[in-house]
């Protein structure tokens, strides 16, 4: 499963336009990787108490296949955010679509480009009443008690489902070491418990007989990549990963390559995997209103699809691609085929003042206009630099997800139920469905014993029987 975290329609249809015009075409004819696939349909996203979601709630209805409070991981909606006590209690605690591949001998892991403790791969792996709780300091200053209600990043190393992943790459190593702790590039960890959690997982492993290494940079995640442990977690910065376009290649891999990595070391179980991909910073450029590095992100998502659709047989593997929820970002005015996607358009507002072909409804990148005219925006020394912001119509320090439905593209065994307009919390229902996991795996269409005609025959019998007598 592939989520662009953030990534709206509007950013599908710019960044495919912007891949089309690096390779000089006029654009809006190219496909993203995912584009090409057979399936495409449609998610709504609202959450139980928000017509808006976050990633949290989003990420509990992609992966747990229940709708959720936002901000919250994992449990239902009879959990309000930040309520420790009632995210302990048995029936509010739901298990991901992981934990199904899992319970079934399937493995299961999660690459991401944000930090593993973030709220959409947290997801996979954590039951938590607040997203924000990634350490124990967080939970603390909350005044929760971190034994009873455990930080994320402990989750994941000491709880099932996420001690159990054999693959986990992204950021965020300041959510495992303690404070007063430097991590490999001198950032420092956010810990109040003394504990290495980097540590403490390579210990776990080595308990179990199983080979394990950590990794923390491109050359060693290449190498594991040849040679792979039984589990590998590589953690390749203090928080989220660079953005591609300012990310170091040296040291950072890009989403491809970890994408690769996983399959491969997954590959082994002849039963399957379940792996979950996030191109999350896609979400973190639009929130800063910076178009080019939100375009840039999802072509990078679409190159870890396109790697993942080669490695994978089409035959047998399911791969569903899709959003958490969308964003505000406008791709609009009349301007000419083949026009600069990040450029001007080729209209001016009512005061002939140039505006943008993407620009956003709400965020950051809001400019002063005191006498009533927008501000001339192609003037600014900074105009067109990967910082620079488009501009938009109402001022918050931070741009707001969007309401609207986000895609969803599938290839591989069962792809076509992925069509139509349906909630997003059905996406795990219908995954487990096509792989005979979880809940649906009792009617699945490949389940070994035929489960829809036993009952029927029986039917038939006792029919037969009653017909005699
Ligand atoms: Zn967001």
């Amino acid at each position: 499963m592939f989520i662009g975290d953030g990534m709206s329609v509007p950013t599908l249809a710019a960044a495919r336009t912007l891949l089309g015009q690096r390779n000089d075409r006029p654009g809006e004819e190219a496909k993203l990787s995912f584009e090409k696939f057979p399936t495409a349909g449609l998610s709504k996203t609202y959450c139980v108490d928000q017509q808006i979601a976050d990633s949290a709630c989003s990420a509990t209805a992609y992966l747990c296949g229940v709708k959720a409070n936002e901000g919250t991981i994992g449990v239902t909606a009879a959990v309000e955010r930040r309520d420790c006590a009632a995210s302990l209690r048995p029936d509010a605690r739901l298990d991901s679509i992981a934990a199904w591949a899992l319970a079934d001998g399937r493995d299961a892991g999660i690459v991401t480009t944000t930090r593993v403790t973030h709220a959409s791969p947290a997801g996979v792996f954590a039951k938590i009443a607040n997203r924000d709780w990634e350490n124990d300091d967080s939970v603390r200053r909350a005044g929760h008690d971190p034994a009873r209600c455990p930080d994320i990043a402990q989750q994941l190393v000491h709880e099932k489902p996420g001690n159990q992943f054999k693959v986990i790459l992204g950021g965020g190593r300041r959510e495992f070491l303690s404070q007063g702790t430097l991590d490999e590039e001198g950032g420092a960890g956010l810990r109040t418990d003394g504990r290495n959690l980097i540590e403490e997982w390579q210990q776990d492993k080595r308990a179990r007989n199983a080979s394990q290494r950590y990794v923390w940079n491109r050359s060693q995640l290449l190498a594991a990549q040849a040679d792979p442990p039984d589990y590998l977690l590589g953690l390749f910065e203090p928080s989220h990963m660079q953005y591609h376009l300012e990310a170091d290649p040296a040291t950072e891999p890009t989403l491809a390559e970890m994408t690769e990595t996983a399959i491969r070391l997954l590959s082994r179980n002849e039963r399957g995997f379940f792996l979950f991909v996030e191109g999350g910073r896609i979400d973190h450029a639009h929130h800063d209103n910076y178009a080019e590095l939100a375009l840039d992100e999802t072509i990078e998502l679409s190159e870890a699809v396109a790697r993942a659709a080669t490695l994978l047989p089409e035959r047998d593997s399911l791969l569903v691609v899709t959003a958490d929820h969308a964003h505000v970002m406008a791709f609009n005015g009349y301007t000419g085929r083949g026009s600069d996607i990040l450029g001007v358009s080729d209209s001016r507002d009512r005061d002939q003042v140039p505006y943008m072909t993407l620009s956003y409804t709400n965020g950051p990148g809001h400019r002063a206009q005191p006498d009533g005219r927008r501000a001339d925006v192609t003037a600014e020394p900074d105009f067109r630099a990967l910082h620079w912001r488009s501009h938009v119509e109402v001022p918050l320090s931070s741009e707001t997800h969007g309401g609207d439905d986000v895609a969803v593209f599938a290839r591989g065994p069962q792809h076509a139920l992925f069509s139509g307009v349906y909630e997003q919390s059905q996406l795990p229902h219908l995954m487990g469905y096509a792989a005979c996991l979880g809940p649906g795996a009792r009617a699945c269409p490949a389940s070994a014993a035929p489960p829809a005609a036993a009952p029927l025959l029986l039917l038939l019998a006792l029919l037969n029987l009653a017909h005699r007598l």
